[in-house]
């Protein structure tokens, strides 16, 4: 590939691919600290008041439960405390971590019946409903949905699935991975009649990967006491409801991420408001929308969920045909310092269909001029790397924010 002019890369990177998202360097700052004791003092206070901002950051009165895990170790948090050996789930699967959630689930020896939805629609709740209602021995625990799939970058609209649950008369509880919309896509535990939510540190709670959290309604702590894939590491039990300190991360607790995670949320909840970072995200992922649409009335460029209402606000996936996104990550990354996500599971990694996808994440700590920057990254990429595209896309964008 012939790369231009060589050091316009040079300065601070920006790492634009939906997680790990950008640490805030007030985050940074708070875990730039001596090791504290974790025995008493300043670590134990900062703990009341973070697992309160967690409800706060979900808008539950739920319990909360901490983990030293990334994402892939809350999936399996929730899965051992949710099921028992041989119990069955209904994962509705609209991309590549839908999948990964059951699949996760599958080799815990949960017997796992998967509705694929494609990667470019929403979960239609009607079908949920339907696999519901065909279970008449009523062996289905529960149903797991991805909130915002980082995939596919597709958005399931969770409170109309709980109503269809609930029109059904099922038993089954509603668990929710938010691992890639919390704090960027409004989302309400209680008031969508979530049962047990999952999130991670690393997106829109930018905090280096490393804790795990989930969320539990009281029903779902009652109703799961018998589950008997929990393990000593996993049980939610005394995590929810820890009767000495250590019980909260059973053993050392993750003290400089408690640190970092403080500060986030203060940053997020009483500082900018949970309801303007909503609208942030909305606004530029708005901008980006547009730039797509207008790139892609001149080339063969596309947003991959065509449906605006069906998208998440933290991360969009798209394609640019002919291998034109393999090529222009490279080049964003080479000559600009960005680095755009890859496709993920849009195509067999080394097929040629592979350099056709690519993502833009606007997740977390992201302003306009970041995301702006982005999208005139691209549109200069496009135009060293003779990618055919529409024109008009960095004036859209720029209308879009203003
Ligand atoms: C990132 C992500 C995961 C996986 O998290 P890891 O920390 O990479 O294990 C799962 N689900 C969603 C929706 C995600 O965005």
């Amino acid at each position: 590939m012939s790369l231009g002019k060589g050091n316009l890369g040079h300065g601070r990177p920006y790492l634009a691919i939906p997680g790990p998202s950008v640490m805030p360097d007030r985050v940074l700052a708070a875990m730039h600290r001596a090791a504290p004791n974790i025995y008493a003092g300043p670590l134990h206070e900062m703990t009341a008041s973070v697992v309160a901002d967690l409800r706060r950051v979900a808008r539950t009165t739920a319990h909360v439960a901490i983990y030293i895990a990334n994402g892939h170790g809350a999936w399996e948090a929730a899965n051992a405390n949710l099921f028992s050996r041989g119990d069955r789930a209904l994962v509705a699967v609209t991309g590549r971590f839908g999948e990964g959630w059951a699949s996760s689930a599958e080799r815990l020896g949960i017997r796992v019946e998967r509705i694929d939805f494609g990667k470019q629609a929403q979960a239609e709740p009607q079908r949920i409903a339907e696999a519901l209602a065909a279970d008449r021995r009523r062996e289905i625990r529960a149903v797991l949905v991805t909130h915002v799939d980082t995939a596919s970058s597709v958005r399931n609209d969770i409170a109309a699935i709980r109503r269809a649950m609930d029109a059904t008369g099922h038993p089954a509880l509603l668990a929710v991975d938010a691992i890639a919309s919390l704090g960027c896509d409004p989302l309400h535990m209680d008031e969508w009649g979530i049962d047990v939510l999952v999130s991670a540190s690393q997106k829109g709670l930018m905090v280096p990967p490393g804790l795990g959290f989930v969320w539990i309604s009281d029903r779902a702590l009652d109703r799961c006491r018998g589950a008997d894939l929990r393990t000593p590491y996993w049980d939610w039990g005394p995590r929810a409801n820890p009767a000495e300190y250590w019980q909260h991360f059973c053993g050392t607790a993750p003290t400089h991420h408690l640190f970092g995670l403080g500060e986030a949320l203060t940053m997020l909840l009483d500082e900018e408001g949970l309801e303007a970072a909503w609208a942030r995200h909305r606004a530029l992922a708005g901008a980006v929308w547009t730039a797509f649409d207008a790139w892609g009335r001149g080339g063969d460029i596309a947003l991959n969920v065509a449906e605006a209402a069906h998208r998440g606000a933290s991360v969009t996936a798209a394609r640019i045909g002919g291998g034109g996104a393999g090529r222009l990550r490279d080049w964003c990354e080479a000559e600009a310092g960005v680095t755009l996500g890859i496709g993920l599971g849009m195509a067999e990694p080394g097929s040629a269909a592979y350099g056709d996808f690519l993502r833009v994440a606007h997740m977390g700590h992201v302003n306009a001029h970041m995301t702006l920057g982005v999208l005139s990254v691209m549109e200069a990429g496009m135009r060293a790397l003779e990618i055919p595209h529409g024109s008009g896309a960095l004036d859209a964008a720029a209308a879009a924010i203003a």
